[in-house]
């Protein structure tokens, strides 16, 4: 048989980089600065450069970003902060970590993420925050609801994990994820389409204060070492991951444009075998730039459908199985199955199909064939 056809290949992308990763790390090698240091601040600078109009404040993982965005808002007991039922646990577990109430509003059948129709309907006077996710590397909406909720008071915390670069235009200009609210957070795990080689994370913020706050949560709460105003985090961006990262910056743009020609070659395939409408591809929201983290298809007998593909060698994926509302660690929260019909019914009928920059017209070709083997066309 072929060669496996896996969901993400990163030995092919490492290949095209190889020469300049190992520059860069040799050098962070050769001054033994590993812990923050120069590589980090010249990154959060490029970062910033690249973002738009925001500091940047790097940090251990996207998980403590969005545990330190939520601490330097002084989110906790008795707070609520609405999100989404369908995404990666952390969105919602540094909710509950801080001991405030996450509330859950379904998703847009079509772009899975948050239904901004609904958001406002459950805002209560207890609501802190909105934590939007933008899921699979497609911004939700922010624009649609900003300005409500900056009048009444609530901060925007975005979940920018798997959309390092997308953009939605706002007016006549684009804005990139993460710069939109009142703090944006990223992940670098080494799986996202901006992944170092290790744990990574950023938050980003335009409120000069914030950004301080931030900057002394990541070392423990101290301004200065060994002076410490609160109890923070040890929650720092190596340099290693900071100097590989700088290079993988470099590259991003075009990665994220050979991700979007990937998935315009899905749908011609798709289209070409008559597939459309048994599989739902992914919809391009209009005003966006989406950078297919993953890309994700609704189709019937998902099950069965995986099961064939992984026997003719091709790897897909389930986000997410199970709705966040019914985990079993948030059952204290009181939710029940059928309260998010569109969330509960994509971790049923969704599947992500092999999405990368290096992945090639022939795996596709391979991928949708045996598709279109499984539903007879
Ligand atoms: C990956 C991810 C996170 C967590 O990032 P880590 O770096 O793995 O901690 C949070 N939210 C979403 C939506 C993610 O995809």
């Amino acid at each position: 048989m072929d060669k496996k056809i896996p969901t993400l290949d990163l030995t092919r992308n490492y290949a095209r980089i190889k020469d300049e990763v190992q520059e860069a790390v040799n050098s962070v090698l050769e001054s033994q600065y590993f812990i923050l240091g120069p590589d980090v601040a010249r990154f959060e600078e490029e970062c910033e450069n690249y973002l738009g109009e925001v500091s940047a404040v790097g940090c251990a993982s996207g998980t403590d970003a969005l545990l330190l965005a939520l601490m330097a808002l002084d989110i906790g007991e008795g707070d609520e902060v609405i999100t989404t039922p369908y995404s990666f646990f952390a969105t919602v577990s540094c909710i509950t970590r801080l001991g405030a109430k996450p509330v859950f509003v379904d998703v847009d059948p079509l772009s899975f993420n948050i239904d901004m129709k609904k958001v406002l309907d459950a805002v209560t006077p207890k609501t802190k925050a909105f934590l939007p996710v933008h899921i699979f590397g497609q911004m939700a909406p922010l624009e649609e609801i900003k300005e409500e909720l900056e009048k009444r008071g609530i901060a925007i915390v975005e979940d920018a994990a798997q959309a390092f670069g997308s953009w939605r235009k706002e007016n006549e200009s684009i804005r990139r994820a993460g710069a939109w609210g009142t703090i944006g957070c990223y992940s670098f795990f080494p799986t996202k389409n901006l992944g170092g080689y290790g744990d990574g994370g950023m938050v980003v913020t335009k409120d000069a204060s914030l950004a301080d706050r931030l900057k002394k949560l990541r070392v423990h709460g101290a301004g200065t070492t060994y002076y410490h105003d609160e109890v923070g985090l040890n929650s720092r961006l190596d340099s290693l991951q900071a100097a590989i990262l700088r290079v993988k910056l470099r590259h991003l743009e075009e990665w994220n444009e050979e991700r979007r020609r990937a998935a315009g070659r899905y749908y011609a395939l798709f289209a070409e075998k008559g597939l459309i409408g048994t599989v739902i591809p992914p919809s391009e929201m209009e005003n966006n730039y989406h950078i297919y983290h993953q890309y994700v298809v609704k189709v019937p007998q998902r099950d069965d459908l995986q099961a064939h593909l992984e026997n003719q060698g091709i790897v897909s994926r389930v986000y997410y199985p199970v709705s966040l509302h019914m985990q079993r660690c948030f059952a204290f929260l009181g939710y029940s199955e059928g309260d998010f019909p569109v969330s509960e019914s994509l971790s049923r009928e969704t599947l992500a199909l092999p999405i990368f920059p290096e992945l090639t017209m022939e795996e596709q070709k391979k991928i949708v064939n045996s598709i279109g083997d499984f539903y007879k066309k």
